[in-house]
C-alpha cells in the first residue's frame, strides 16, 4: 500500500495518554504516504453547540469565560505533556483559539442570534483545537507533521452550512496542489467536519462528518485504503445491546454499509461510502482500542461472502403513519401530494408502502417528525373525499434485513417471516426495494428485540 488515508474519532484522542497511544498506532499502520483526519476530543462538539445555543439566548460573560476555560485547561493538560514528551509547543496556538471562541461567543451573546453559519464558526473550534495536539504527538514519536484545517488542506463545499457539500473538482484540484507536495516525509494532519465555502467561510459537513471528510480527501488523493478507526470492533451484525452474540462483521460490498449506515448502525457517517465507491477505494473500520482486531472491509465486490444476510438493524425513535381512503382508489397524484406535504415540512421519510388495491399508503418518520407530518397531511386534504384518514403510531421500530445474497435469491423473504411470526411478532407493515438489498418492516416497539433475535439466529448465528 502507498497512500492511506486514516481518521481517528473523537474518543480515539479523548485525552493526553489516548492521543499518544493514536500517535503509536499511526507510526505503527502508516504507508510511504499517510494523511491523518481527526475529529475534536470526545464531548467537545456537543458542548461547542450548547454553548452557542445559550449564548445566544443570553448567557453572560461570566459563563461563557468559565466555558472557554474548561476547554483551555483540557487541551493545554495535552499541550503540556506532549512537551514533556519533547514534541513541539503548541500552547500558543491553542490560547489563540480560545481567544477567537471567546470573542465570537460573546459576539452572538450581544447580537443574541445564532445564525447557522456563525454556528459553524463555533463548532469548528473542536477539531481545530485538536488537530494542533495530534499533530504535535506525532512529532514526539519522530514522525514530521503539520496541520491543516479542511478548507486549508482544500476542501471546499457550497455554502449550505450545518450540512455543506463539497465541490469535488475544485476540491480536487486544491487538495492535490495542497497535500501531494507535503506527503513524502510528513504526515498532515486535517481537521474532519470542517471545510469553508468557496468566499473561504467556514462550513460544516453535518454531525459526525469527520467520516465523510477521510473519504472525501481518500477520494481526490486517489488513496490506496481509507480507514475509519473509533471505539467499536467494527460493524456488527446487530445491535449487541439486544442480541448478546451480535459480531463482528468482516466484509461488506458498497451497498451493504450505505444500507446499514442509513439504518441506524452509527459506525459510519452515512455519506462516507459515496466517494469511496465511486474512486472503488476499500473502507476499513477498526478499533483504537483493540487495534489487533482486522475490523470491517467495505469493498465493491464481496466474492468472499457466502452469507445470504449480513446484518439485522433496529431502528428506534420513529413513527408509522397511515393514510387511507377508499377516494384514493385510482386517483393520481395521492402519493405525489402526500411526498410534497412532507417534503414541504422538511420531513424526511424512511420507507414507503403502498398495496395494490391503492386504499392507503403508509410513510415512517422519524418520532420527532411525527406530530407535524400528521398536521400537514390533515392540511393537504382536508376536506376533498379522498384521504378519509391520517393516523400515527409512536411506539414502532424498523427492522431492517440487510444482505447483497438476498438479490435474486429465493424464499428469502418467506424465511424472514416465517422467524419473525414463530416469535410470536406481528408485523405492521413491509417494504423492500427493488434492489433486493434490504427488507425493512415496521413491529411495535415491545417486539424489536425478539424479532431482531430470531432474525439473527434464522440467517447468522444459526442456520
Ligand atoms: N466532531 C464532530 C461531531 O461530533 C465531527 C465528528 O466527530 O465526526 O459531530
Ligand atoms: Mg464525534
Amino acid at each position: 500500500m502507498k497512500r492511506l488515508v486514516m481518521k481517528f474519532g473523537g474518543t480515539s484522542v479523548g485525552s493526553a495518554d489516548r492521543i499518544l497511544r493514536v500517535a503509536g498506532l499511526v507510526e505503527r499502520y502508516r504507508a510511504p504516504e499517510t494523511v491523518v483526519v481527526v475529529s475534536a476530543m470526545s464531548g467537545v462538539t456537543d458542548r461547542l453547540e450548547e454553548m452557542a445555543h445559550r449564548t445566544s439566548e443570553g448567557a453572560d460573560e461570566a459563563s461563557i469565560r468559565s466555558f472557554v476555560e474548561h476547554l483551555r485547561r483540557r487541551h493545554l493538560s495535552v499541550a503540556a505533556k506532549i512537551v514533556e514528551l519533547g514534541g513541539r509547543d503548541v500552547r500558543d496556538e491553542i490560547e489563540a483559539l480560545l481567544g477567537e471562541l471567546e470573542k465570537i461567543l460573546v459576539g452572538i451573546s450581544y447580537v443574541g442570534e445564532l445564525t447557522p453559519r456563525s454556528l459553524d464558526y463555533v463548532l469548528s473550534f473542536g477539531e481545530r483545537l485538536c488537530a494542533p495536539l495530534l499533530s504535535a504527538a506525532l512529532e514526539a514519536r519522530g514522525m514530521p507533521s503539520e496541520w491543516f484545517t479542511g478548507y486549508e488542506a482544500g476542501i471546499v463545499t457550497d455554502s449550505c452550512f450545518g450540512r455543506a457539500r463539497p465541490l469535488m473538482e475544485l476540491t480536487r484540484e486544491r487538495v492535490r496542489e495542497v497535500l501531494l507536495p507535503r506527503l513524502r516525509g510528513s504526515i498532515p494532519v486535517v481537521t474532519g467536519f470542517i471545510a469553508g465555502d468557496e468566499k473561504g467561510r467556514i462550513t460544516t459537513l453535518g454531525r459526525g462528518g469527520s467520516d465523510y471528510s477521510a473519504a472525501i480527501l481518500g477520494a481526490v488523493l486517489d488513496a490506496d485504503e481509507i480507514w475509519i478507526w473509533s471505539d467499536v470492533d467494527g460493524i456488527l451484525t446487530t445491535d449487541p445491546s439486544l442480541v448478546e452474540d451480535a459480531k463482528v462483521i468482516d466484509v461488506l460490498s458498497y451497498t451493504e454499509a450505505m444500507e446499514l449506515a442509513y439504518f441506524g448502525a452509527k459506525v459510519l457517517h452515512p455519506k462516507t461510502i459515496e466517494p469511496a465507491m465511486e474512486k472503488g477505494i476499500p473502507v476499513r473500520v477498526r478499533n483504537t482500542f483493540n487495534p489487533d482486531c482486522e475490523g470491517t472491509l467495505i469493498v465493491s465486490e464481496q466474492e468472499k461472502s457466502d452469507s445470504i444476510v449480513k446484518a439485522i438493524s433496529v431502528m428506534r425513535d420513529v413513527a408509522l403513519l397511515n393514510i387511507s381512503g377508499v377516494g384514493m382508489i385510482g386517483v393520481p397524484g395521492v402519493a405525489s401530494r402526500v411526498f410534497t406535504a412532507l417534503a414541504q415540512q422538511n420531513i424526511n421519510i424512511l420507507m414507503i408502502s403502498q398495496g395494490s388495491s391503492e386504499a392507503n399508503i403508509s410513510v415512517v418518520v422519524e418520532r420527532g417528525d411525527a406530530e407535524r407530518a400528521v398536521e400537514a397531511l390533515r392540511e393537504e386534504f382536508l376536506g376533498a373525499n379522498v384521504v378519509r384518514k391520517v393516523e400515527y403510531e409512536e411506539d414502532v421500530a424498523i427492522i431492517a434485513v440487510v444482505g447483497a445474497g438476498m438479490r435474486g435469491t429465493k424464499g428469502v423473504a418467506a424465511r424472514v417471516f416465517t422467524a419473525v411470526a414463530s416469535a410470536d411478532v406481528n408485523v405492521l407493515m413491509i417494504a423492500q426495494g427493488s434492489s433486493e438489498v434490504n427488507i425493512s418492516f415496521v413491529v411495535s416497539s415491545a417486539d424489536a428485540e425478539r424479532a431482531a433475535s430470531a432474525l439473527h439466529r434464522e440467517f447468522i448465528n444459526g442456520g
